[in-house]
């Protein structure tokens, strides 16, 4: 166990656990519907052209495109989503045809219904008209061969459908991760019991297993573990066990109740650090058998930043997900105060402007133990470690809530660069 006086940033932080996570196996196949917000453990060929044929885009008339300059065309037939022109259409003929409908065999140009006039069984175009047009070509959307999806993708509403349009019905994903985790802390009481002097609610149980769930994770939700060396020991070897990962909350920082480190350093390989990142610096992270381990501080919003900024990333990072959630850059209402030193991760509210624009503010207090900040904000306003206080008007880093909890933007990870590093840790000797 090595314990560092000086703060480590963020990314590095995140580089160090890479190194050291578990990678845990384990693929399940599943029916497609099962498979939402799961982890693809497979790449998704297609085995066929989507769209399957040629067909129209609009409701109309399909006809040769050499035939657009002709006075007037001779009807021969339909063709109907479902039910194509069986025929052949020749030189001066053209064919009824719908939406998502066959083009027939030798036709190439759909004419939109609104731009023909027609007169029983003759038809006569309109206006100005392209060879191919309104046509949806097989294989557009999809060709043969294809890797539509890679492995890492995870399966919103979107994949399911265009693995569904494949005709695929079941999906090899990886396995939920299992994660463990506890309190620690004689203060703390949970709901149900009634606190005695000096007593309060856990809660962070509460929020961390929101996040969990929000990411898939199978929680295993182990309770507050009083501070009693053989209860923490216990409880450590149990969760290692049964998980992936041991999260627990409170006890990392200087000063906190010996045995939570005395007890990890016995067990497994564990390091303390004072992570640049406010609020949240302490973190212990390490390896307890094949799980990997987290000690998160205990302030509440404290323990949300550090699990949506260092732990869930790493979740992601063990499941094979290389995206990252959404980051705007934005102009600010009013001002912050921050220090230099540590990564900011201050709570702020998105404002739309009358001009339909986006900006954002802070949101106030911005204590780490004021769990409301959390609540009432919709956003984290990230100021870099180097930043002072921000005027009006400046542009800052902002990352939505709501893109932490879907993670849908799709943006690949940076690599990690040491060049962004700004203050080196030092290994006190
Ligand atoms: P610690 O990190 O253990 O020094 O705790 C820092 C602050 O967070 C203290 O005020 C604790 O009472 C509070 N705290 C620790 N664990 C929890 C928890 N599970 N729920 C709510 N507050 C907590
Ligand atoms: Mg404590």
């Amino acid at each position: 166990m090595k314990e560092t006086n000086t703060f480590l940033p963020v990314d590095e932080a995140l580089r160090r656990i890479a190194e050291q996570l578990p990678n845990p196996q384990g693929v399940e196949q599943l029916a497609l519907r099962e498979c939402l917000g799961r982890i693809l453990a497979e790449p998704i060929t297609s085995a066929i052209n989507v769209p399957g044929h040629d067909n129209s885009a609009m409701d109309g008339y399909a006809i040769r495109g050499e035939d657009l300059g002709a006075e007037s065309l001779s009807l021969i037939g339909e063709s109907f989503a479902g039910h194509p022109f069986e025929g052949e259409c020749g030189p001066g003929q053209a064919v009824r045809i719908m939406t998502g409908a066959m083009i027939p065999s030798g036709c190439d140009t759909v004419i939109m219904q609104e731009e023909v006039e027609r007169e029983g069984d003759s038809i006569r175009i309109i206006g100005e008209h392209k060879t191919g047009e309104n046509v949806r070509l097989a294989g557009e959307d999809m060709a043969i061969g294809e890797v539509v999806l890679q492995p890492g993708k995870r399966l919103d509403p979107a994949e399911l459908g265009l693995i569904a349009s494949l005709g695929i019905a079941e999906v090899r994903v990886r396995r939920r991760l299992r994660v463990a985790f506890f309190s620690t802390g004689d203060e703390l009481c949970s709901l149900g019991e009634v606190p005695k002097e000096g007593q309060i609610y856990d809660s962070n149980r509460y929020t961390l297993y929101g996040m969990l769930k929000r990411l898939d994770a199978e929680v295993i939700d182990m309770g507050v573990i009083a501070d009693i060396p053989e209860a923490i020991e216990q409880a450590f070897n149990e969760a290692a066990a049964m998980a992936d990962v041991v999260l627990t909350s409170g006890g990392v920082s200087v000063g906190d109740a010996d045995y939570v480190k005395q007890t990890l350093d016995k067990l497994g390989r564990v390091d303390f650090w004072k992570i640049a990142m406010k609020p949240g610096k302490p973190l212990a992270f390490g390896r307890l058998g094949n799980a990997a381990f987290f000690g998160l501080p205990g302030n509440p919003v404290s323990a949300m930043a550090t699990f949506y900024q260092i732990v869930q990333p790493s979740l992601r990072h063990m499941q094979g997900v290389e995206t990252q959630p959404l980051r705007l850059r934005l102009p600010l209402i009013g001002g912050l105060k921050k220090r230099p030193g540590r990564t900011d991760f201050q709570r702020g509210i998105l404002v739309r402007e009358a001009d339909g624009s986006l900006k954002v503010r802070g949101r106030g207090h911005q204590g780490s133990h004021i769990l409301r900040s959390m609540s009432e904000a919709d956003c984290f306003i990230i100021l870099p470690a180097e930043s002072g206080n921000v005027g009006e008007g400046e542009l800052v880093e902002v990352e939505p809530f709501i893109s932490l909890v879907g993670e849908a933007t799709g943006i690949k990870k940076p690599p990690p660069s040491r060049a962004a590093v700004f203050f080196r840790p030092k290994i006190k000797a």
